[in-house]
């Protein structure tokens, strides 16, 4: 929890220039987009509804357009910016990541963002927050921002209380409180509790860590009990987000359970990566 603390009085002291204020714009760009997924999940719908017809339609079909043939039958899965394909090694080793602008980044202890990586389409997102400043760690990328103040919106209609805790940070903060935990702990311990600097998700602008009221808006591991951590584990896919860290998958995240942390990949891999169960990882591994 530590971290987190550190990071508001860290970047505290800095005077932040204000984020431009999104709402209107970002309600116009919303709902083209949001029209675009719902045009996708009508499709969907009506690919379901076709897929769950028996066969007579298909026997007038050519060969070439069965489910049979063991083929993706979605043309998008052949072409996922693949784990192995998105990095380059550098001259001391290190694997760093290519894919900067990809909605499908992944950034984790083997893949490393480039020190001077600042996404370029930072907004805050017009949701609340549990502090008044204006701080860096309220910005997402622009997508992600807008896809968040939708969840946000359906929670409360839900009658949840969620609150963004932490969205985008930068390198040089991510330096700071992995310097700051191995200072206090050693660099052991702070390996385990906190990412080196460039390995951390929230360098993307894509992730944001939430949390709610019963939780005494704190990052723990009990998140994922209350009715807002629930809700989230069942919901956020259809705004674009997973769980990210997901529980007993510490092995190919490289983290433990975090029922708060959300990353945002867009409503059709969200729904995919949802449904089957897996991490983003395990997604983007080259079949
Ligand atoms: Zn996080």
């Amino acid at each position: 929890m530590k971290k987190y603390v550190i990071t508001s009085v860290l970047i505290g002291s800095v005077i932040v220039l204000s984020a431009c204020k999104p709402v209107d714009w970002a309600q116009q760009q919303w709902n083209s987009a949001f029209n675009d997924s719902k045009e996708e999940s009508e499709k969907d719908k009506e690919k379901e509804n076709n897929d769950s017809k028996p066969n007579e339609s298909q026997q007038d079909q050519p060969p070439s357009d069965t489910d049979e043939t063991g083929e993706p039958e979605n043309p998008q899965e052949t072409d996922l910016p693949w784990l192995n394909e998105t990095v380059t090694v550098s001259g001391d080793g290190k694997a760093i990541v290519q894919n900067l602008d990809d909605m499908l980044i992944v950034a984790n202890k083997e893949r490393n963002l480039p020190e001077d990586y600042v996404p370029a389409d930072l907004v805050t997102p017009n949701v609340p927050f549990p502090f008044k400043e204006d701080l860096p760690k309220k910005k997402l990328r622009k997508e992600a921002a807008l896809s968040v103040e939708v969840l946000f919106k359906a929670a409360e209609e839900q009658g949840l209380e969620l609150l963004a805790q932490s969205g985008y940070r930068s390198y040089d903060t991510q330096v700071s409180i992995f310097a700051y935990n191995a200072d206090q702990y050693g660099e052991e311990k702070a390996n385990q509790t906190s990412a080196q600097p460039g390995q951390s998700e929230h360098q993307t602008g894509l992730s944001l860590d939430v949390t709610s009221p019963q939780v005494n808006y704190e990052l723990v591991e009990e998140f994922g009990e209350t009715k807002e951590g629930k809700w989230l584990a069942e919901n956020a896919h259809k705004y674009g987000f997973i769980i990210r860290y997901l529980k007993d998958k510490e092995e190919i995240t490289g983290y433990q359970y975090e029922p708060w942390h959300l990353r945002y990949v867009g409503v059709e891999h969200a729904k995919e990566i949802h449904e089957r169960g897996i991490t983003l990882e395990e997604y983007l591994q080259k079949p």
